[in-house]
């Protein structure tokens, strides 16, 4: 499939007048044919306008047909061979056995919907009888179901072109749940973007369902994506990206004469406590193992341990040390994009000239353009809790070290913290009942809680959650990875008293969906 550089607004390929913008490679320090043409506000328009004219015909078509589409972008996705992963390489620096498991990962989100979508659990069908009889008042007939709340506008994150972005997880819920999509295509890989975003044009066209149900934005600067939030047929927003980004897009959509929601996922350093026992039986292990963490995809991922808490004792040494010796090892190479090199530089220079903290190792320098050179910095508690820049994330392969006096000292930083995507504990049995003065507050700051392990590396299933309280997300009741994903885009309607024959099927007396439901108060399996 030939990159044109086009626009896909519903079934057609648009070409942008609102100037031009090409892809760059990284790794080789180079822009990327070919141009790409940029679309403004009149785009916009037509692709909202299109999505909302969808909207009914989409979310009342079969489930059978839904699911079916999610599919059918799966298929297509994996029928872009190994061109979609070329050009992401040359769009990402990412090496191709990370591209290839991150495409594996896309379409099993993609199916993984589809038979979340075929089961219909997220419709929450619940039915109350009606009681006639009921004195002092009758109740009426009650049945509520979910449905989807509209077109969903969504922002591709640069460091997942596959997964996060075109057809990534906020796309696929987005679409499971009955929502047609706009996407605005993130300018680190739009040819990525323009591949994937054909092969959902084409499963939409071969499926019969509305153009509308799918639109692929190209713009150059913030113009383009704050119009798609502040368009009125616009109904709900998910993002990744930076703070400064999801923030700006929340207030958007809060001034709005209908405010949406914006389910941002933004910013987190994912605390990594290390508990005495664990440090006493396992220090080289468990830093060895943290620095592969840290180093992971050049640090890129937004579950990366950014802060390590230990306590003072004899064992801390050892584990700082294997940390330092491991971390050496590691050399410098190229981020996706050289603003986001840029910005690894300049927080790593600034962490470096900051009072009470000491750098403690770096990678080694290499000619990689566009590179992160790994750092670790160490610094204690008091210091910590009295420098705020200290808990800003750095997005690149770099952590700080924070060493505590007691538990108590450790607790007051894990109550300082703000929310995160993740938190850690490496613990033994002996470390339980440190453990459980923690968890309080670390269930009140994040979204996934880890045990003996590392954050990096997200299972896409039914019980994941990634998210958490802000500024990890804009919405701490929702999870962008996983089944539950599909939550952000629906909301409940309750039907009273309506006659049978202009009820939704999966509420009709006989079940025709074969669904579980709740009926009068108690699941009820078909
Ligand atoms: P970004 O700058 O926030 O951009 C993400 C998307 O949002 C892009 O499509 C961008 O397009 C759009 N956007 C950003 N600010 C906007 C605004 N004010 N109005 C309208 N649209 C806006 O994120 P990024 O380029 O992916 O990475 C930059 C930084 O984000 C990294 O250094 C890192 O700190 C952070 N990051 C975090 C995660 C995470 O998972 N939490 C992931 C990746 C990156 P335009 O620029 O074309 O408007």
């Amino acid at each position: 499939m030939q990159i044109t550089g086009d626009m896909l607004i519903g079934g057609s390929a648009v070409r942008g007048t609102k100037g031009t913008l090409r892809a760059f490679d990284p790794a080789r320090n180079m822009e990327i044919e070919p141009e790409f043409g940029a679309g403004g506000t009149v785009e916009v328009d037509r692709a909202c306008e299109l999505a909302a004219l969808a909207f009914d015909p989409y979310r009342l078509a079969p489930l059978e047909t839904r699911a079916r589409l999610l599919e059918a972008i799966a298929d297509n996705i994996v029928a872009l061979g190994d061109a979609l992963i070329e050009r992401a390489q040359a769009e990402s620096a990412l090496p191709k056995a990370r591209l290839e498991g991150e495409r594996g990962r896309t379409v099993g989100q993609l199916r993984l919907f589809a038979s979340l979508v075929r089961e219909g659990r997220w419709l929450a069908a619940t039915l109350d009888s009606a009681m006639p009889e009921r004195k002092p008042l009758p109740r009426s007939d009650l049945r509520a179901q979910k449905i989807p709340v509209g077109p969903v506008g969504v922002f591709g994150a640069s460091n997942f072109p596959l997964a996060f972005s075109v057809a990534g997880g906020d796309t696929a819920s987005a679409l499971a749940a009955g929502c047609p999509v706009v996407v605005k295509a993130h300018p680190a890989h739009l040819g990525t973007s323009e591949l994937v975003g054909r092969a959902i044009q084409k499963a939409v066209a071969d499926s019969g369902l509305p153009e509308g149900v799918f639109s692929l934005l190209v713009g150059a600067g913030n113009e383009i994506g704050e119009a798609l939030v502040a368009h009125p047929a616009i109904k709900s927003v998910g993002f990744t990206g930076s703070r400064r980004g999801g923030v700006a897009l929340v207030n958007i959509a809060a001034k709005r004469r209908e405010p949406i929601p914006v389910f941002a996922e933004m910013s987190s350093i994912n605390p990594f406590f290390v508990l005495p026992g664990a440090l006493a039986k396992r220090a080289e292990a468990i830093a060895t193992g943290f620095v592969e963490s840290v180093t992971l995809g050049v640090g890129q991922f937004c579950t990366n341990p950014g802060l390590v808490l230990l306590l003072d004792g004899p064992h801390k040494q050892t584990f700082i040390d294997a940390a330092a010796k491991a971390l050496a090892q590691k050399g410098a190479q190229t981020m996706l994009t050289a603003g986001i090199a840029n910005a690894y530089k300049d927080g790593v220079s600034q962490r470096r000239e900051l009072n009470g903290v000491q750098s403690i190792a770096q990678g080694q320098q290499s000619d990689a353009s566009c590179s992160a050179l790994p750092a670790l910095f160490q610094t204690n508690a008091m210091q910590f809790l009295a420098t705020a820049q200290l808990e800003d994330e750095i997005f690149g392969p770099t952590s700080l070290i924070v060493t505590c006096s007691d538990i108590a000292e450790m607790v007051k930083v894990a109550e300082y913290i703000e929310g995160q995507l993740t938190a850690t504990l490496q613990i033994e049995p002996e470390d339980y009942e440190i453990a459980r003065q923690l968890l309080p507050t670390l269930e009140r700051k994040a979204g996934r809680i880890l045990a003996n392990g590392f954050p990096t590396g997200v299972e896409v299933c039914h019980a994941m959650v990634h998210g958490g309280p802000y500024p990890a997300t804009s919405d701490a009741r929702a999870t962008s990875v996983g089944a539950m994903a599909i939550e952000r885009f629906l909301r409940p309607v309750c039907y009273q008293d309506l006659p049978a024959a202009l009820l939704p099927q999966a509420l009709h007396d006989e079940n025709p969906l074969k669904l579980l439901r709740i009926l009068d108060g108690k699941p009820v399996q078909a």
